[in-house]
């Protein structure tokens, strides 16, 4: 039992905190406002190597861990969720499929770019008419010679039209089993081929900075030789990879509930009422200590997940467990934060205003709350 990070973690923490201080901090409310993609930033992510951490250095990854890609975004979010989610989504949702399940062919294809962030790649699994129930996919794709033609529409994928998009992966019903149910493979789809139509960014709440549009196939033509691992192993694909993002994301939840305790402190020390700073009253200060517990309870939990996954041990309860708890207490700590700036919590100049619009969706991406309990009650034998 030990919870300390080691030295290579620590350092890793300590200069993306600084980057995201430095860096992202002064210029992501201007991107926020204005809802555009930060691509300076992404691209000095991609140089300090953001995008290759949890890979091997054979394909330009930096030989790191799942882990250390949890804390990269624990500290990213302690300041801004969209350049976050932006590197979960490559990372967790954009590489790695190709990383854990390509062929070598294809590895050494798409690999290093979207390792060294120069581009990005997109995960579509959700439909316009079917998110939590993945296996309720519509979209196919049919063999055609030696060309899969692939015709359907996704909705809400991340990274998935940006300027260095290379790339999706796209879940698609392939056949029907001799049982009835649907055959899920997973399909890459590069970006600019004929029949593959990217639908202006959405209007969102929370996460404007970050890249999310509608995805429709419409005879859209890819060589057979573009299916990533095996045919019919699209579930068992899409649930592994989901099991590891819902760490990811309990970490980037940690990350924006510690960056509501970060802005609470400052902004109570420095606010008055009543002759005092409002720091000064027991009221303020127990909300603020209950925001620290919560966020420290939510990071051992996403810690232990992710210990979990790197021993080989099963984590799917655990990961489920970090990812529920860590949403939740952040949805808590963005309300309190929002409560202790008063007005000004409300106004979207001030950091917490972009955190309380940025925790909601954290109860919903990657598997909703509701998805999540039924995972841990199935893991009890439910
Ligand atoms: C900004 C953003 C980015 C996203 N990025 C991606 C991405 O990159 N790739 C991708 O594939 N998807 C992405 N998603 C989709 C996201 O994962 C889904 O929205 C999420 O999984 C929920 O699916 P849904 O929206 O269809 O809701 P639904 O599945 O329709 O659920 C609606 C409600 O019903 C509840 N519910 C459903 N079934 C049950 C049940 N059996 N018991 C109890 N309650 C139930 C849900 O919990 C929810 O509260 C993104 C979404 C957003 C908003």
């Amino acid at each position: 039992m030990d919870f300390r990070l080691s030295e290579e973690h620590q350092a890793l923490r300590d200069s993306v905190r600084d980057f995201a201080r430095e860096v992202v901090a002064p210029v992501i409310a201007e991107h926020y406002e204005q809802h555009t993609f930060p691509y300076e930033i992404i691209r000095q992510m991609g140089k300090m190597g953001l995008f290759g951490l949890p890979f091997g250095e054979e394909y330009g990854g930096m030989g790191g861990d799942y882990f250390a890609l949890c804390l990269a975004l624990e500290e990213l979010a302690r300041v801004d969720s969209s350049v976050a989610i932006t590197l979960e989504a490559a990372v967790s949702l954009g590489a790695m499929p190709i990383y854990r399940f390509g062929t070598d062919e294809q590895k050494a294809r798409w690999l290093p770019k979207l390792l060294s962030g120069e581009a990005l790649a997109g995960f579509g699994l959700t439909e316009p008419g079917t998110g939590s129930d993945a296996g309720g996919t519509e979209t196919r794709a049919v063999l055609d010679g030696d060309e899969w033609v692939i015709n359907g529409s996704k909705a809400f994928i991340t990274n998935s039209g940006t300027d260095i998009t290379a790339l999706v992966t796209v879940t698609a019903v392939t056949g029907i089993r001799p049982d009835g149910s649907k055959e899920l493979s997973t399909i890459i789809v590069p970006s600019g081929t004929p029949g593959f139509t990217v639908a202006p960014g959405y209007s969102k709440v929370g996460w404007t900075a970050s890249d999310t549009h509608e995805l429709t196939f419409d005879d859209c033509r890819v060589p057979a030789g573009n299916l990533l691992g095996e045919r019919g192993r699209g579930f068992a694909q899409f649930l592994r990879i989901l099991d590891e993002g819902r760490i990811a994301i309990a970490a980037l939840a940690v990350g924006l509930a510690q960056g509501c305790v970060d802005e609470s402190v400052k902004y109570a020390g420095q606010r008055h009422a009543f002759g005092r700073p409002i720091g000064n009253y027991q009221a303020i200060q127990f909300k603020v200590a209950d925001m620290e517990m919560k966020a420290h309870t939510a990071r051992l939990a996403y810690y232990d997940a992710a210990a979990r996954m790197l021993a080989g041990e099963p984590f799917k309860r655990q990961a489920a467990i970090a990812k529920l708890h860590a949403s939740t207490i952040a949805v808590d700590n963005a309300r309190e934060a929002t409560q202790i700036h008063g007005g000004y919590g409300f106004m979207n100049e001030y950091p917490v205003a972009r955190f309380w619009r940025d925790s909601k969706i954290l109860e919903i991406g990657e598997g909703t709350s509701e998805v999540q309990r039924m995972i841990i009650a199935r893991d009890l034998g439910m």
